[in-house]
């Protein structure tokens, strides 16, 4: 076992606990052919278990003495392809071949960042599965009209299949994180579930929609359109952007593109 300090700065709390790990990777079951992602794999918990499937393997770690020492005990594993990178700044499209499936017990300080990250590689990726917050899976499920759903639910739930899998505690790992954590699997949809003509657009408007969140969608978007197009499409201009679905703000983003076109 890698002996190592935790740095907080990099969100290291490292998996433990034996019978968990076994959870998650059964819920991945990778097969041989299979060609796997592992975010921050740490000192190895969960890479250790991946490389007895023989699948591809590549791993991406941050912190150089955690690399240095993935280097020296696992480097012997052909299969095994180990980058000391800042994920925020990995490219995926240098992996090959796709698609990927990638997985990760994610450092909790950069995670919805990341999620929106892997957002421009989504065309590349089989699904996803990984240990957050759990407060961050709540919002990543969240329906409307609740105090969960915002900008990260929409935009994710356009992209994506999204089910929770189960809760951890924080004693399964060390050291143990102040917070709940749960594993949650992404899979991106073939044929999104609603039509969006410009996705700039729609990024436009859900990300203004819940910028003020105690604001009308008519306050919240009026430097962007006009409130007409927000009734064009049957939208009451006085609700809050929290209490749109999906599909109405595919129909709000829709509208504004046919008349800005
Ligand atoms: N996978 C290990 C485990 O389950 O025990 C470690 C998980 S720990 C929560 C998060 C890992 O991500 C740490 O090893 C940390 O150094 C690494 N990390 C943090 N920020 C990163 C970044 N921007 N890019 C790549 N790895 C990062």
């Amino acid at each position: 076992m890698i002996s190592h300090s935790p740095r907080k700065r990099f969100g290291q709390n490292f998996l433990q606990d034996d019978q968990i790990i076994q959870r998650i990777i059964n819920a991945i079951s990778p097969t041989i052919k299979q060609h796997l992602v592992e975010i921050g794999p740490g000192k190895g918990a969960l890479t250790e278990y991946l490389l007895k499937y023989n699948c591809q393997l590549d791993i991406i770690e941050l912190d150089n003495d955690l690399f240095k020492m993935l280097v020296e005990e696992l480097s012997s594993f052909e299969q095994l392809q180990i980058y000391n990178q800042d994920i925020l700044q990995f490219d995926f499209n240098q992996l090959q071949p796709i698609p990927l499936r990638i997985i990760g017990n994610l450092p909790y300080n950069i995670s919805t960042q990341l999620l929106f990250y892997l957002l421009d590689y989504v065309h590349l990726v089989q699904d996803m599965t990984f240990m957050l917050q759990k407060e961050v899976v709540e919002r990543l499920i969240a329906v409307p009209s609740t105090s969960e759903y915002g900008r990260l639910s929409v935009v994710l739930q356009y992209h994506y299949q999204i089910y929770k899998l189960f809760d951890v505690e924080p004693e399964a790992f060390w050291p143990p994180p102040k917070v709940q954590s749960s594993i949650v699997q992404l899979i991106p949809y073939s044929i999104p579930p609603v039509k969006i003509i410009n996705q700039q657009h729609f990024n436009k408007i859900v990300t203004a929609a819940f910028s003020k969140r105690r604001k009308t969608l008519r306050n919240n978007l009026k430097d962007i359109l006009n409130i007409e197009i927000i009734q064009e499409v049957g939208i009451d201009p006085q609700i809050r952007g929290e209490a749109l679905t999906l599909i109405e703000f595919a129909q709000l983003s829709n509208q504004f593109t046919l008349q800005n076109s």
